[in-house]
């Protein structure tokens, strides 16, 4: 299983091949401090089987105490309830908006003790020894929309922001070079997006956090901090969703 990050007890997984072809590409990450694992945006039941081995050889599954889940997509939020089931001891952190909508998709369960809403403003995300930060990412593409920053490895999880659509020919786990990468997050962003004023109240807020590396859910992971500048001043300018109806 390829990291991301490692130092000392703070470790972070990524899992990029794992979508079978016909379905959109979604990348799938853990983090894990102190022997306690988070795994962000752990996708639909396409990818659970998969997935749940391959993060069994980065942790325990027995240490699995939260999930992550930036919006409502099925390509996010489909497995949980097999989540759920194989931990056991596990927090869902989900978007305050959405949380009336999940119950639709466990057939049992009533005690929903386990759902932690995170409020529209963001939220701090104890696991292990550190907090994490969920920053707000609304309209990015989901109404009620979640980033989530983790301070000791400085990667930005970005959800849907910062996707791309690569071929599978043209595939890397990396951007490379940041004007020919362009070309496959344009059409997304430019579609998925809301508007320009909601990727400049994004961009605003993750100008405060001193990010590394953007780790989206679909296509290459964005790597260096020229990188992100760049990203960050593309997504600034971009003219997208309600501005081009
Ligand atoms: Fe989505």
């Amino acid at each position: 299983m390829p990291v991301l990050h490692s130092s000392g007890d703070h470790a972070v997984h990524y899992f990029r091949d794992l979508t079978p072809k016909g379905a959109v590409q979604a990348n799938q990450y853990a983090v894990v401090d102190s022997g306690e694992a988070m795994l962000l945006d752990p996708g639909g039941r396409l990818v659970f089987k998969r997935l749940l081995g391959e993060a069994g050889r980065a942790f325990p599954i027995g240490r699995l105490r939260a999930v992550f889940v930036s919006h409502q997509d099925p390509d996010v939020v489909a497995a949980l309830p097999s989540w759920v089931l194989v931990a056991g001891d596990v927090r869902v952190y989900a978007p305050a908006a959405w949380t009336r909508f999940l119950p639709h998709m466990f057939s049992e369960r009533p005690e929903w003790d386990f759902v932690v809403e995170v409020p529209d403003e963001g939220s701090e995300i104890p696991l292990g020894k550190v907090t994490l930060r969920a920053i707000p990412a609304h309209f990015l593409h989901s109404a009620a929309n979640f980033s989530l920053y983790d301070p000791e490895s400085k990667i930005l999880f970005s959800g849907d922001v910062g996707a791309s659509i690569i071929p599978p020919e043209e595939d890397s786990d990396f951007a490379g070079d940041f004007e020919s990468h362009l070309r496959y997050m344009e059409g997304f962003h430019r579609r998925y997006m809301a508007s320009s004023r909601a990727c400049r109240r994004w961009v605003s807020l993750v100008r405060e956090l001193d990010v590394e590396v953007i780790a989206p859910q679909h296509g290459a992971i964005i790597r260096g901090r020229d990188n992100v500048q760049r990203f960050l001043d593309w997504l600034e300018g971009l003219e997208c969703g309600v501005d081009l109806l």
